[in-house]
């Protein structure tokens, strides 16, 4: 390191810099180099490919980029690795929370987005904050078979294509203590957006996806498509839905190529859940709201926050995720598989009082 600064007289910060995107090379050179073995007949990993991998970093500084992997490219030119560069996605209850923020993220990751939602002024000013050139908003109420098609319709007449359908919007009804107090209406109201409106979704979508054979579903269900009595009746129903949906169409699109899957979190902050709390004035709801869920949740020092959701529809939406399909994938820091009252490692639970 002395010799280095003695030689280059550069400064320690740009040292480090340069040790750790060399060290970054080195690390995706890995990821990145796949060798054929003849002697196998196949393609392998191999971690000693350092010759066509120099041939390689060589060629792309002197301007040739041809033989550069899209991930290695991005590191050379030490610019943030996208995942969806050249995809569309549509989006729906994109005005808002989790919605609004996976819009936000798959555009940072070079996607074209159609934000649809029935909140117009909230779905352009999202639109606005991502960029007309990338994106565009659509009026859409997910439980109308005709709004959800004119949103798919649009996707293709704008940007040619549909690579990535995200049903996210989605309602909960208020809280009854018991089941002959629910109407019926609000069951079928909270059912119309989050099942129909998933079905709908999931039907447009595969009607442009399958002749080309290509594409990935998304839909947001929930903890509760797991865990009984954290919701009401009908949103516990219509997730649990969600989750079927996503397995049924799994199993028919596979022979398309098309990848469904659905995300399942725990309880975030987003005005889905903190109109629920009426706490005094001056009060930071989405600061309870994280806060309850993480003292009821089974990881610790972590916040959920919508940018993890984001991140897991990131993953989903990628061709990083290409032999993914029919999975529920649950974002709740271990919540779904523990019962927290016979919890061996738990000194509060009745199971570690038995044992001792
Ligand atoms: P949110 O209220 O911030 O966003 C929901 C969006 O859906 C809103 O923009 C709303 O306008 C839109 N929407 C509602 N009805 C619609 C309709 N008929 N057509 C089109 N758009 C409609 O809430 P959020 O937390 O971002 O919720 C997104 C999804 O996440 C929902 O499916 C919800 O069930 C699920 N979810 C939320 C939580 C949570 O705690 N926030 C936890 C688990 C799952």
């Amino acid at each position: 390191m002395q010799a280095l600064r003695q030689i280059g007289q550069i400064s320690s910060s740009k040292y480090i810099g340069i040790i750790s995107r060399y060290l970054r090379i080195a690390l995706y050179s890995t990821a990145d180099m796949h060798c054929p073995s003849p002697s196998i007949g196949i393609t392998v990993k191999k971690s000693c490919a350092w010759g066509p991998f120099k041939h390689s970093i060589t060629a792309f500084w002197r301007g040739d980029k041809s033989n550069t992997s899209p991930r290695l490219r991005a590191i050379l030119s030490n610019r943030r690795i996208q995942w969806l560069v050249g995809k569309v996605a549509l989006i729906t209850g994109a005005a808002s929370g989790i919605g609004e923020c996976t819009a936000k993220l798959f555009a940072k990751h070079g996607a074209t987005i159609v934000i649809a939602d029935i909140q117009d002024e909230l779905g352009q000013a999202v639109c606005d904050a991502i960029g007309s050139s990338n994106s565009i908003y659509v009026h859409c109420d997910v439980t109308k078979e005709e709004d959800v098609k004119n949103a798919i319709d649009t996707a293709i007449t704008t940007y040619g294509k549909l690579d990535i359908m995200f049903n996210n919007a989605g309602i909960i009804d208020s809280n009854k203590p018991h089941i002959f107090d629910n109407e019926k209406a609000d069951f079928e109201r909270v059912l119309s957006v989050n099942v129909i409106g998933v079905f709908l979704g999931m039907k447009h979508a595969a009607r442009v996806m399958v002749p080309v054979k290509t594409g990935s579903i998304i839909s947001t269900a929930s903890v509760a498509s797991n865990i009984g009595g954290i919701s009401t009746h009908a949103y516990r129903s219509a997730k649990h839905a969600v989750v079927g949906l996503t397995k049924n169409l799994a199993v028919e699109l596979g022979q398309f190529g098309i990848r469904v899957n659905c995300l399942s979190p725990h309880g975030i902050a987003t005005p889905f859940s903190t109109k629920k709390f009426k706490l005094e004035a001056g009060a930071n709801v989405e600061e309870v709201v994280e806060n309850v869920i993480h003292l009821t949740g089974n990881l610790k020092g972590v916040k959920l926050k919508t940018d993890d959701i984001a991140n897991a529809a990131l993953f989903l939406a990628s061709d990083e995720a290409k032999y993914i399909s029919g999975q529920n994938l649950f974002i709740d820091g271990g919540f779904s598989i523990v019962n927290p009252s016979l919890n061996n490692f738990n000194p509060t639970s009745l199971l570690f009082f038995f044992e001792q």
